[in-house]
């Protein structure tokens, strides 16, 4: 009963949220229909801890975004998508989450499997604030494979400043995640809860960049010579110069998810 109260809260909130990020252009409108369905599942199947890490790594994303837009004018042109985000990206971004939650609920192989969700959320965290930040880096990021300079926003490049990014986003979900386990059943805290979601959160951004160098699709514009992850470039077809066609972004994020969820159980169990 107390799941079908959550569930509705659930749906009630993310209608209502979903649609001012809808009007915001931060939702396509498969987009928002998913947000709504993940946020009813999730608030059906998750404890209330993961609901407030969900709001800080929304908030803080949307929040890092506006200031950018408001500091710089440049726009990123390298990714496949904008900033609007639709039903595939949204799914390929929660699945492992949502995965968890329904594992979590069944208390399947009795892990601390709100641990295992936490470091699903700081790496995701991680990943955003290293995207967004370290777009403004004024230095070329690096290919984390050949260690040759790429264009800024091309996946699988790092540069100091996206990697120091992805430090604080990783520690703002862990920090608060340990901290309330701390607060509210301090009989059940240790260091681990800490050190886990904190240091997979950083090595999962660099899982997502070692994918997104190696398997993912890069193409170049036939017309300009610039390299880019859009498969068209004024309107023609670009050749495919490195990766595998049909991983994109979205795979690539839904690849490195599931690495993560592993590796932290991994990590859990020993
Ligand atoms: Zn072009």
């Amino acid at each position: 009963m107390i799941t079908f109260y959550f569930a509705a809260g659930g749906l009630l909130f993310t209608a209502v949220i979903g649609f001012f990020l809808y009007i915001a252009n931060y939702l396509t409108r498969s987009g928002y229909f998913t947000f709504i369905l993940l946020g009813t599942f999730l608030a059906a199947f998750s404890p209330p801890v993961i609901w407030f890490l969900l709001g800080l790594f929304f908030g803080s994303a949307i929040l890092i975004h506006a200031l950018k837009k408001y500091l710089s004018k440049k726009e990123d042109t390298i990714g496949k998508k904008g900033a609007t985000r639709d039903a595939k990206q949204l799914l390929a971004n929660s699945l492992p989450l949502a995965s968890c939650a329904l594992l979590a609920y069944f208390n399947v192989l009795n892990l601390n499997w709100t641990l295992l969700m936490s470091t699903i959320i700081a790496a995701t965290t991680a990943d955003t604030w290293a995207s967004e930040i370290g777009l403004l880096s004024k230095s070329r990021p690096y290919n984390l494979v050949n260690f040759k300079k790429v264009a800024p926003g091309l996946s699988g490049g790092v540069s100091l400043l996206g990697s120091l990014a992805a430090v604080g986003g990783s520690l703002l979900i862990s920090a608060t995640y340990a901290l309330g386990t701390w607060l509210f059943t301090p009989q059940s805290f240790t260091g681990a809860l800490l050190l886990i979601p904190l240091l997979l959160g950083v090595g999962g951004m660099l899982i997502d960049s070692l994918l997104g160098a190696t398997l993912q699709s890069k193409y170049q514009c036939q017309v300009c010579g610039k390299i880019t992850e859009q498969e068209n470039h004024h309107q023609k077809p670009c050749r495919l110069i490195s990766g595998y066609r049909f991983i994109d972004n979205d795979v690539v994020n839904l690849m490195s998810g599931y690495v993560i969820l592993l590796l932290a159980i991994i990590l859990q169990i020993i």
